[in-house]
């Protein structure tokens, strides 16, 4: 028996339909095609003066990488170890920093601790301040790492990748860009981000909207007033509309709870949101840190949130007592299955009552609860959030699943009510399962002049989500059947610790062109379905979200675009088996000497 919001003692067969009523609520015909892109001026890059001009840059290098956030620059940072320097960084923002270099909204920090979140802390000597580190941070970071491995005049900055071709003859990549310049590389890596290209929900009438609006990821501080650091003074007086719940705007929402006159937080799908407990890092304690302590404590924590229950869980916070148990997995027996449910509703249940304990109101505390697994959507973490919702400034709209139903001219239109704003605030996400070359924005082209979107029409084809048969040379870093994880970071450093050791492995040993071969790719394909199974019939009892594509029906197509549902050590281990053998098992080569015959 559980309590419900109303104190009564619900039964899990209760709970089960509760969460089954609410899911069904938001499932919607159009699935995905809810959203829509963002304007052109509404993705315009805020943080850069306009008119930046250069020459176009002609060159053959032996590695173009699209993207410099974390994946991009860890690629280029490990193929320098092998000695590989001779790289061109493509990004479209203005610095590196990726994710941090756009989201530089108030109140903007990274919810994985810091000491497993930042790559290569030993190798720069930097200590964050504090256990969770804001955007801030990290993004002066991504550029302490650019410096202290000289990427900086590696990088083609404010630059998109208009076209990339294989040609066949030359073996090499044909890449250009949106300031023609015309690149040419042995090999290719895609790491245009996981998380990059923002979305807007289709609500009607959006563009009708006469006050300012923007996305979260495009902050304009020239309206607000302030910066990431600062209070936000143009807000006072003002009345601001923020439309969605998710990881964001519970960042989000005590910042401008703190200044606006007015604010209404519309919400679709209540967040879950547990206890934060951020501290200043303890000085002494990390100068004593043995050499080796973050992979230790890195791969530490991946256990202890993917279910492998380290002896001792080093990090201790909310991500770990959550994920502790993976009750997603698929149950060997009817008996663990049921324990895994109860399980999963107990710890919901524990952030529902926090609901109770913080928010004075009770009927607000009711909209605010969350009735979804754990592993549904990404459970946030935050100690202001909720307590927002007790100033007599901040109001929530709840529409009980629905969504704003419009936005006029003056604000959004719940139930026929009309919230006129000033500002209204987009904290709607980003897009993560559509085509890849949608989200990169260019369609590369591969053997016999055949693109991704072509050949990837019926779903991708991968080994381990890195090397793509038809595209030789090219690398992949995404989630399109490559691994995932509560820790995004450690996700970005093997995968890219995997790709400048295939470009080495190639380098050393003579060989012009790598892909891999079909037959592997139909292997790593049944060994995605396989560690799948159990999250797929988790995944089918969530309320939609990007994790199950707004519960749109899975098609043959959206059954090979999946990632590694399993823990991300276990994906890790594929590739370090795979980097082992000498064999190069599952990849067509050709080396120097078949092509010279
Ligand atoms: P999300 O996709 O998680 O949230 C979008 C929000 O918009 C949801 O609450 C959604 O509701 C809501 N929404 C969509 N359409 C409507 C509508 N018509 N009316 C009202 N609300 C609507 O985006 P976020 O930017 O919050 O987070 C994206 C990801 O970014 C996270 O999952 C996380 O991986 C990452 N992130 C990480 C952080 C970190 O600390 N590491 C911090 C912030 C983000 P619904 O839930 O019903 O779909």
């Amino acid at each position: 028996m559980v309590e419900d919001d109303s104190g009564q003692k619900l039964s899990i067969d209760e709970l089960r339909q509760r969460y089954e009523q609410e899911k069904r609520k938001r499932t919607r015909p159009d699935g995905m095609a809810q959203w829509q892109e963002l304007s052109e001026e509404l993705d315009r890059d805020p943080y850069v003066e306009p008119g930046f001009t250069r020459d176009p840059v002609v060159e053959e290098t032996t590695v173009v990488i699209v993207g410099g956030g974390f994946a991009g620059m860890l690629t280029a940072i490990h193929l320098a170890k092998h000695g590989i320097t001779d790289v061109r960084i493509v990004e479209k923002a203005g610095d590196f920093g990726g994710t941090w270099y756009w989201n530089r909204y108030p109140g903007c920090m990274c919810d994985v601790e810091s000491y497993v979140y930042m790559p290569m802390l030993e190798e720069t000597g930097f200590m964050p301040t504090e256990r969770y580190s804001s955007a801030s941070e990290i993004f002066e970071y991504s550029q302490l790492l650019a410096r202290t491995f000289d990427l900086y005049p590696r990088a083609l900055f404010q630059t998109d990748v208009t076209g990339a071709a294989w040609d066949d003859e030359a073996q090499r990549w044909q890449v250009t860009t949106s300031r023609n310049d015309r690149l040419s590389a042995r090999f290719f890596v895609l790491a245009g981000g996981i998380l990059h290209k923002a979305k807007l929900p289709g609500i009607p009438g959006i563009e009708e909207f006469e006050g300012t609006a923007f996305h979260t990821s495009r902050w304009d501080y020239a309206y607000t007033g302030g910066s990431p650091t600062e209070p936000m003074s143009n807000l006072v007086g003002k009345r601001v509309g923020i439309i969605g719940t998710g990881a964001t705007a519970v960042q989000v929402v005590p910042q401008v709870a703190k200044v606006a006159d007015e604010l209404y937080v519309f919400q679709r799908t209540p967040g879950a949101v547990g206890v934060r407990n951020q501290q200043p890092t303890d000085v002494e304690w990390f100068e004593s840190l043995p050499p080796g302590w973050q992979h230790e404590r890195i791969v530490n924590f991946t256990q202890a949130v993917t279910g492998a229950k380290p002896d001792v869980d080093m990090v201790d916070d909310g991500w770990t007592e959550v994920m502790w148990v993976d009750t997603q997995k698929a149950a060997d027996t009817p008996a663990e299955a049921e324990e895994l449910e109860r399980i999963d509703f107990e710890v919901m249940e524990a952030i529902r009552r926090r609901v109770d304990e913080v928010v004075d109101d009770a009927e607000t505390a009711a909209k605010l609860k969350p009735y979804w697994g754990k592993h549904c959507k990404r459970v946030c973490f935050h100690d202001e959030y909720l307590p927002a919702f007790n100033r007599p400034n901040v109001h929530l709209v709840d529409t009980d699943g629905r969504g704003v139903d419009a936005v006029s001219a003056r604000g959004p239109v719940v139930d026929g009510v009309e919230y006129p704003v000033d500002l209204l605030i987009y904290a709607s996400g980003f897009e993560v399962t559509t085509d890849l070359h949608h989200r990169l924005g260019f369609d590369p082209v591969g053997r016999n002049g055949v693109a991704l979107s072509e050949r990837w029409a019926q779903g991708a084809h991968t080994l381990h989500g890195v090397l793509a048969s038809g595209f030789p040379n090219m690398l992949l870093i995404s989630l399109v059947q490559g691994g995932f994880g509560t820790n995004f970071s450690h996700l970005l450093s093997e995968s890219a610790k995997h790709v400048a050791s295939i470009v080495e492995t190639c380098i050393e040993n003579g060989i012009t062109v790598i892909e891999s071969e079909e037959g592997a790719e139909d292997e790593w394909l049944s060994v995605l379905h396989g560690v799948g199974f159990g999250g797929a019939r988790y995944f089918m009892a969530c309320t939609p979200s990007f994790y199950n594509s707004e519960q749109q029906a899975i098609d043959s197509r959206a059954a090979r675009n999946l990632t590694y549902t399993g823990s991300l050590l276990d994906y890790v281990g594929y590739l370090e088996r795979w980097r082992a053998d000498p064999n190069l098992p599952g990849v067509f080569i050709q080396r120097v000497t078949d092509t010279a015959n």
